[in-house]
């Protein structure tokens, strides 16, 4: 509490949404009335059981991606994308941040995971960057399971730069295809695998994780992420 009046006091932060001050730290980058104009799931959304998108219990759109399932914390939007833009920058989740992201992975099923395993960087953009932001999230959602974070299982092995925007879902799964690499099979066999990243876009990304993953003997994937576009 005291740190906090301290921080709020030598840094009076604006808003990004709105530009009203942020009183407390704990919000992070918005104010409390953007985090509540902000789209967080609870128990009573309808989601997608696999994807974890918002309408019917099966979307039909995501029978090709090979995780169990996947859920996110809320939207890509508000409060929640500019959260998961400052963490691009800056490795430090907020506390409301971290209490989003402790729900999100104690609710069913994601909450019968055994090991934590953030999407990993190339190493060459770890370089430029300093830290992987899928790991800074690993770190409060393993402490909330009271597990480690396995950051060594799985590594990306072709370079993000042969991303190309624009692309389809099946593009994206093709450049995608390949990436990852598991180096540590006897770790992930017969795990209940948490993949974790920061933004679900089209899954691609944790789509070509989970297949390495269970490819090397991982019982079952979940993905979480901060938010989902
Ligand atoms: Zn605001
Ligand atoms: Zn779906």
């Amino acid at each position: 509490m005291f740190g906090d009046a301290l921080l709020t006091l030598a840094y009076p932060q604006a808003c990004v949404i709105c530009s009203r001050s942020v009183e407390q730290k704990r919000f992070g980058v918005a104010c409390e009335a953007c985090w509540q104009g902000t789209r967080i799931f609870t128990d009573d959304d309808e989601i997608c059981l696999k994807c974890g998108s918002p309408g019917p219990p099966a979307c039909g759109r995501c029978e090709v991606l090979a995780f169990t399932a996947a859920r996110a914390v809320g939207m890509y939007k508000e409060a929640l994308r500019e959260s998961a833009l400052m963490l691009k920058r800056r490795p430090y989740v907020p506390q409301h941040v971290k209490d989003l992201l402790e729900a999100a992975v104690l609710r069913e099923p994601l909450s019968v995971s055994t090991r934590v395993v953030p999407v990993p960087l190339h190493p060459t953009r770890l370089k430029t960057r300093g830290f992987n932001q899928a790991s800074i999230i690993a770190e409060t959602v393993s402490k909330a399971l009271g597990l480690p974070v396995d950051e060594v299982s799985l590594v990306r092995v072709s370079s993000p730069e042969k991303y190309r925007a624009g692309l389809d879902v099946k593009g994206r799964r093709d450049t995608v295809a390949g990436a990852f690499k598991v180096t540590h099979p006897r770790l992930v066999e017969g795990e209940d695998i948490l993949l974790v990243d920061d933004v679900f876009t089209t899954g691609a990304t944790v789509s070509a994780c989970a297949d390495m993953l269970l490819e090397a003997g991982a019982k079952t994937v979940f993905v979480l992420t901060l938010a989902r576009a």
